[in-house]
């Protein structure tokens, strides 16, 4: 059996003497991994395919009755190596990478997930690292997988009154409503206020255009605070993390060029 599919490099493990596990996501198959033979002596047959940032047509192939792919031949579609020259912006591709490899059960094809990697990464190569980018992508990474999180109403009864004791808890889906909450204990329940939840409607409706560039304008609009964007960057990630279930290697190289940011 041989198939031909679109699709990136999520991450590649050595095995052998000579050979690479290739982990990609793509189009048809979803998450994937494949043998790569001889990979580590020389890459020559998959022409530059098999490193991250890169949109390429990988030619799978398996025995009839195996349940390991090869992967026989690479060709690349298109190119983001450049965003490596910028290390927020290469930050920001990696954990987008990470979290699509993280969200969707494997040899489940959604390709609508490799659209919006692609779309993250023209945004950083066009604009640089955005945070109402990388939300808008993440609030649509989790309504594919199905656990698009309630804002605007409380997720355990659907009351709107979120104006006094709201919370966030990500293990119930979202907004919680101050009569709810008492039920909400678990460790990642945060204070959701007014202004994190107004910024979180304005991501999802930015999110919602062709491109990310209404999203990218949240990171100026005066109507936000530098604490609401933190706050809804908080709740979304302890989202995903929850949903992914181990920590995400992405997330922790961002925390450390963030302290090293803040460096005097
Ligand atoms: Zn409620």
């Amino acid at each position: 059996m041989a198939t031909e599919c679109l699709g990136v490099v999520l991450r590649t493990t050595p095995v052998r003497e000579s050979d690479l596990i290739v982990t990609l996501y793509t189009d048809s198959l979803g998450r994937v991994s494949a043998l790569a033979r001889g990979a580590r002596r020389s890459q020559r047959r998959f022409a530059g395919a098999l490193s991250t940032l890169v949109l390429a047509r990988y030619q799978l192939g398996r025995a009839p009755r195996g349940d390991v792919w090869a992967l026989d031949n690479a060709e690349i579609v298109r190119e983001w190596t450049g965003l490596a020259g910028d290390v927020v912006a290469h930050a920001h591709a990696a954990y987008v990478s990470e979290v699509v490899g993280g969200l969707y059960p494997a040899e489940q094809p959604e390709p609508e997930a490799l659209s919006i990697l692609v779309a993250a990464w023209d945004s950083l190569a066009a604009g640089g690292a955005s945070p109402g980018a990388l939300r808008a992508v993440e609030l649509r990474l989790l309504d594919l997988a199905g656990h698009l999180p309630a804002i605007a109403q409380c997720a355990a009864c659907g009351a709107t009154d979120l104006d006094v004791g709201a919370v966030f808890d990500p293990s119930r889906g979202g907004a919680i409503c101050r009569r709810c909450a008492a039920t909400s204990r678990t460790t990642g329940v945060r204070p959701l206020d007014g202004g994190t939840r107004a910024y979180l409607v304005a991501v999802a409706e930015a999110g919602l255009a062709a491109d990310l560039a209404p999203a990218r304008a949240l990171d100026t609009d005066p109507r936000f605070t530098a604490a609401d964007r933190a706050a809804g960057r908080e709740a979304l990630v302890a989202m995903i993390v929850g949903l992914v279930g181990k920590p995400l290697r992405s997330l922790e190289y961002l925390a450390k060029l963030g302290a090293a940011a803040r460096r005097p």
